[in-house]
């Protein structure tokens, strides 16, 4: 059992993250993650949805969401540790420990094989994220001193984010230079086949802000 939970926390510190720009800030703080996947998987909280407003509350603050978010709340399913599987490090950005949900494992080992075997090199950079841990990228941004509008225009809010449903794969660099990419290119022709969708497309019906990086599994 300490095993266990010493590997988790290990890969708790691994644990993917959605922008380059919050991976800079989380570099700084890795030392102070302590929360495990298992920590991650707890219910979520002081999320609080009433018909006139959305609202989160961070740090005891209370922030409205914006307009482009509302009603885009997304209902996580009970997950357990045992709904995941560790994606191989090989094809996760700097080796880290990145987890996704055991149905769409094998669909995204297969498209990073099948990317491989033409010489695109796809680096997973982020997969499941709790609400939780959403809302520890958004504590420490705020503790630097960023603003939670400022945050918001390159990090869901948390309880908005596709990545608590274990399905939804950034690829690096997860941020707008992906677009330029081979292996964007590589993931229009063939992301469908694995059952991959760009789910915020350049010009999505949601019109919600490109994401070339951000890719969910559907179903083959
Ligand atoms: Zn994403």
């Amino acid at each position: 059992m300490h095993f266990i939970i010493h590997f988790l926390h290990r890969g708790a510190v691994f644990f993917p993250i959605v922008l380059v720009l919050v991976s800079t800030v989380m570099s700084a703080c890795n030392s102070s993650v302590s929360a495990t996947l298992q920590e991650s998987l707890s219910p979520s909280e002081n999320i609080v949805t009433d018909e006139q407003q959305e609202i989160v509350v961070i740090n005891g603050t209370t922030h409205k969401i914006p307009p482009q978010w509302i009603g885009k709340k997304v209902i996580a399913p009970e997950l357990n540790y045992s709904d995941f599987r560790q994606i191989p490090v090989k094809y996760t950005h700097k080796g880290s420990k990145i987890y996704i949900l055991a149905t769409a494992h094998q669909p995204l080992v297969e498209l990073l094989q099948a990317a491989e075997k033409e010489g695109i090199t796809l680096q997973v950079e982020s997969a499941y994220r709790s609400e939780r841990y959403q809302k520890r990228i958004f504590k420490r941004m705020l503790d630097k001193g960023r603003t939670f509008d400022d945050i918001i225009r390159y990090v869901a809010p948390p309880g908005y984010s596709q990545h608590v449903l274990g399905t939804a794969v950034d690829f690096f660099p997860s941020n707008w230079r992906f677009a330029d990419t081979p292996d964007y290119a590589w993931l229009r022709e063939n992301g469908r086949l694995f059952g991959f969708e760009e789910t915020y497309s350049q010009f999505n019906s949601m019109k919600m802000q490109w994401e070339a990086w951000h890719w969910n599994f559907i179903e083959k």
